[in-house]
């Protein structure tokens, strides 16, 4: 039996899945797989491995001894679910653990334990049986990653074997079992696909309690979202009830940028300064400021009750309704308008209904929340907010369904997601920030309905969301090509992958261009067998391209920093940009700085000039990371950092100094040491040693249109890259597409035109064999 402490007994009865544990743990009991749907929130991830426990899966001893695994999608998710899975059961976190790439807490103790997808997917490579678990939960199956479709695919051939064995009465053998959770109901890629699972498995559908949400469609799509979420914001923090207001943008740049201006405007300390300024009345406005505010809201004439709200919401025309807004769009204006009407349109709206911004008496109390921020950063967004404050949390679609935030009632949805894709044509990588489906733009309001009724701006119009936005997402596996898959597939022995039983099946086409890849890689044979080298590169964490490039590393003898190099590749630029700097410049704790500037008296001169430092810092630190290998290469700049970063011993302070992401730094090293160690524990007498030299800077000078190739349009280097000042080589290499406006190229190498007669085909040029 499990002991929970008071408050959590008190909660996980409230959530929808725990009314449903017994018709649950039935379904489960007597089925090899089954499908369970549920709103997110209701209670899936955290309950579930917990019926199980419950019922002895898990324990040494009982009918079902082995592990019981959880797979996400993010490692966020599977971090922190972990945690709050062990809370919930006061268990440790040896018990109830975790294993994401780079990390992991698993003990020859644990009983539950979540992982991200990948994690799972490499062990069946080892161990194809699974023999450590009895039962696995694959989560968030509605967002259709790959890894998750594999797995399923895998998974329905693991479960058939595991129950022969049983069926022989193999000594230990028992069978396995299968849950699929989805947030949502459209499952029948799983539930009725016979060559998945030849008997339909049960779904239970768990009833959502889910109360209403109030759609405000902008009248016109701006293209400064980021600007339109914090206007939109603004006017729902000074003019409606209390409750959390959930922001949902693309990426960690936007969201930090997002977090500082409101900050900046609402942030306790400048409420508190202001109400100073105004002289405000009685002491206890001074002293007890959080106590204060929550009577202040409670006093202010503006507020209004709970009940009031939708009114209130209406009547202030924070956006159009529905209805309005179609009357609106019909004249077929659906593209992004740059003249941003509404701005103007809103500015004297503004003025009509005196929205003052310094009116606001209530503080904000501002959570980011995006994969890179550091996991006790993260856990914030549960933490209730500061008497008297309001929360807004600020993500990316991590909010969408793989977290629960509490308390949220308004939802600001910017309406697009960055995208990891594949152009199928060349292969190669982008991030695009792109359109949500109409699916999860339904989720991302439905975060504004768990606790009571809710409003969801929606930051695009109504005729766009009819006809530009996807009815769901397609299944990752039809927009990607899928190398580094087939090649798990090949090591997991599965040749045929052309009959694989993916849930939804991709094109043939894609799947014989995969093998054709490996084959030049190497990584096949002609007759699309896994090649010792191919099974070599199977054991890497890596695209098969990146894993190439480690063999080509050995062969040239320089594979210590083809290590570093395609450790930083696999994790991402890990240099802070502008809007990131104006970020650090604000942050409080920087003595040295405050040293130098206490000469100067006006508080805005002084941020004036500890921003210009800053800059001047930035720019020379870049410098010299760029003159590895004489300003001709991004990827000599990143291998400059990680060697920097190493001799210093790594540290907060090391990535303040040269402005990098800590994290970004942190999980490159631990890459680095888990590349570093699979090729010494594989390759014996293999030195992994890492002693980079840095070469002196040199001086050089600006932006031309090149022609990449299987890209039509013209390319250019992307500002952030060491080329960009430079004079402009005759050739480059790329790592990476980011498509705006124009189409730029990052992870720019220069290299002698003289390589290019021995490159052929898809193979990749060497790796520069002298010491850089
Ligand atoms: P689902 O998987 O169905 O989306 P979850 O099991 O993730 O639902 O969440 C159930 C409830 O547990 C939610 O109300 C959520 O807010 C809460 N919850 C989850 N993690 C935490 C945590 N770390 N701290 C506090 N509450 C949490
Ligand atoms: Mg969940």
């Amino acid at each position: 039996s499990v002991l929970r402490p008071d408050d959590v007994q008190e909660s996980r009865l409230l959530l929808p899945v725990v009314a449903e544990e017994q018709p649950i743990m039935e379904a489960v009991l007597l089925n090899p797989v089954v499908v369970v749907c549920g709103e997110t929130g209701s209670g899936k991830t955290t309950q579930l491995p917990q019926f199980l426990y419950e019922a002895g899966f898990g324990s040494p001893g009982s009918e079902n001894p082995g592990m019981i695994g959880i797979t996400q999608p993010r490692r966020v998710a599977a971090m922190s679910m972990a945690a709050r899975v062990a809370q919930e059961l006061s268990l440790t976190s040896s018990k109830v653990s975790y294993q994401i790439r780079y990390d992991a807490t698993v003990s020859p103790m644990t009983s539950i334990k979540f992982m991200t997808d990948g994690v799972l997917l490499r062990e069946l490579a080892t161990d194809f049986l699974l023999t450590k678990y009895s039962v696995i939960i694959i989560d968030e199956a509605h967002e259709r990653s790959m890894n998750t479709d594999i797995l399923i695919g895998v998974l329905s051939r693991v479960l058939k074997l595991r129950e022969e064995l049983w069926k022989e009465g193999k000594e230990g053998a028992k069978p396995l079992r299968l849950i699929i959770m989805s947030a949502t109901l459209r499952v029948s890629d799983f539930a009725s696909n016979k060559s998945l699972f030849s008997t339909p498995p049960p779904v239970i559908n768990v009833a959502a309690r889910q109360h209403p949400v109030t759609m405000h469609f902008n009248r016109r799509t701006v293209s400064d979202y980021v600007a339109e979420a914090i206007k939109k914001t603004t006017k729902i923090h000074t003019r409606l009830p209390p409750g959390g207001i959930l922001i949902f943008l693309t990426g960690q740049n936007e969201i930090q940028g997002v977090c500082r201006k409101l900050e900046a405007r609402f942030g306790k300390k400048v409420i508190e300064q202001r109400r100073r300024r105004r002289g405000a009345g009685s002491a206890s406005r001074i002293f007890g400021v959080d106590d204060d505010v929550s009577n202040e809201a409670q006093n202010n004439p503006k507020r209004v009750g709970a009940a009031q709200a939708d009114v209130e919401a209406e009547d202030l025309e924070l956006g159009e309704t529905q209805a309005n807004d179609v009357a609106f769009d019909v004249d077929g204006d659906v593209e992004e308008d740059p003249d941003a009407l509404d701005s103007d349109e809103e500015e004297l709206l503004n003025e009509e209904l005196g929205i003052d911004v310094d009116e606001s008496e209530t503080p904000m109390h501002v959570v980011p929340l995006y994969s890179l921020l550091p996991s006790d950063k993260q856990m914030r967004v549960f933490l209730p907010p500061p008497t008297g404050h309001r929360l807004v949390v600020v993500a990316t679609n991590v909010a969408e369904t793989s977290l629960t935030i509490p308390n949220i009632r308004y939802v600001v949805d910017c309406g697009r997601a960055k995208e990891r894709r594949y152009d199928v044509t060349n292969g190669i990588q982008t991030f695009q920030v792109a359109w949500i489906s109409k699916a999860s733009a339904a989720q991302r309001a439905g975060r504004a309905g768990r606790t009571g009724p809710g409003h969801c701006y929606r930051l695009y119009s109504s005729a766009l969301y009819e006809h530009h936005f996807d009815q769901f997402s397609k299944p990752e596996i039809l927009r990607m090509p899928i190398e580094g898959v087939v090649l798990q597939m090949k090591g997991m022995h599965i040749d045929a992958v052309v009959n694989f039983p993916f849930p939804t099946p991709p094109d043939r086409n894609n799947l014989q261009k995969a093998e054709k890849v490996l084959h030049y890689l190497g990584a096949l044979s002609k007759e699309g067998q896994i090649t010792e080298l191919g099974k070599t590169m199977s054991l890497f964490p890596l695209s098969p391209r990146f894993s190439r490039m480690l063999v080509s590393g050995q062969q040239h003898q320089c594979l210590p920093f083809v290590i570093a190099i395609v450790s930083a590749l696999s994790v991402g630029d890990p240099f802070l940009h502008e809007e990131a700097l104006l970020a650090s410049a604000d942050s409080e704790d920087d003595d040295d700085e405050a040293e130098k500037l206490k000469h100067l008296t006006s508080a805005a001169v002084r941020t004036k000039e500890a921003l210009r430092l800053r800059r001047k810092q930035f720019f020379a630190s870049q410098h010299t990371h760029s003159s590895l290998g004489g300003f001709t290469s991004d990827i000599f700049r990143v291998l400059s950092i990680v060697g920097a970063y190493e001799y210093a011993g790594g540290g907060a302070q090391f990535c303040a100094e040269h402005f990098v992401q800590p994290k970004a730094m942190e999980e490159i090293h631990k890459l680095r040491a888990q590349i570093s160690n699979i090729v010494q524990t594989n390759f014996l007498g293999i030195d992994t040693g890492f002693v980079p030299n840095l070469n002196p800077p040199s001086d050089l000078q600006v932006g031309v249109a090149y022609k990449a190739l299987g890209i039509a349009e013209d390319v250019f280097i992307h500002p952030s890259s060491v080329l960009f000042k430079n004079t402009p080589p005759e050739y480059l290499i790329f790592n990476e597409v980011v498509r705006t406006s124009q189409v730029w190229l990052k992870g720019l190498t220069v290299i002698n035109p003289a390589w290019l007669s021995s490159l052929d085909g898809w193979e990749l040029p060497p790796i520069k064999a002298e010491h850089p």
